[in-house]
């Protein structure tokens, strides 16, 4: 088992890479953003009681989002090893997840920290939807489906999904929570000597292989 944290701000590729690991090696994702999105989506109490810090992008509670992780690795059958993508994003919820590997008699292999400067974070947020049924990552700019309206890996039409908090207003405010709340974290694993830094600019397949040779 390899357990590893992808560490970076909104728009460094976290998502992107994780979602490719897990296709590709069978590692299971554990975004805490996603959870909260389908929560919402679903509709449930916890999903309307973010709803509105999460289109502002602003940080829901430590509290909400390590229950979250709590329940995924007691649950989750797994035997290749967790990535943990946006999640954790304060020390405390650094610390919950040591303790919670700990009962589950697993540890944190790896911290991979992606970095790119905020100008190109911007550029790639701002324009960036997906295929609902899918999954599929575009961008209005650097990668429009081939045919308008159609996805090119699942063919499904018109079920393109553009994030909520991907505006300039909310965005900010995100960037100013990594910077406050996340990025020491950099320094938390750093000194636990599991930090490993990647830049974040190069393509997907790029990236994916400076993980690879980190995690072999
Ligand atoms: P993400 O998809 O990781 O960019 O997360 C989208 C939003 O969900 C964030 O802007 C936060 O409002 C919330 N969120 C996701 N993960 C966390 C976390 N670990 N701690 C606090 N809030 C989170």
């Amino acid at each position: 088992m390899k357990n590893l944290i992808l560490l970076g701000p909104p728009g460094a590729g976290k998502g992107t890479q994780a979602r490719t690991l897990c296709e590709k090696y069978g590692f299971v994702q554990l975004s805490t953003g996603d959870m909260l999105r389908e929560a919402k989506k679903d509709e449930t109490d916890l999903g309307r009681k973010v709803a509105g810090i999460m289109a502002k992008g602003e940080l829901v509670t430590d509290e909400i989002v390590i229950g979250l992780i709590e329940k995924k690795l007691t649950n989750d059958e797994n035997e290749i090893g967790f990535i943990f993508d946006g999640f954790p994003r304060t020390l405390a919820q650094a610390d919950a997840l040591g303790n919670l590997l700990d009962s589950i008699g697993q540890s944190l292999d790896h911290v991979v920290e992606l970095f790119v400067d905020d100008e190109k974070l911007v550029q790639r947020i701002i324009g960036r939807f997906t295929c609902s049924s899918c999954g599929e990552l575009y961008h209005k700019i650097t990668k429009p489906p081939e045919n308008a309206g159609i996805c090119d890996v699942c063919g499904s039409k018109d079920k393109f999904n553009f994030r909520q908090d991907d505006n300039e207003v909310s965005l900010k405010i995100r960037l100013l929570a990594y910077y406050r709340d996340t990025s020491p974290l950099i320094g938390y694993y750093h000194v636990l000597n599991k930090l490993r830094k990647i830049n974040g600019l190069g393509s997907v397949d790029e990236i994916q292989n400076n993980i690879r040779n980190i995690i072999k």
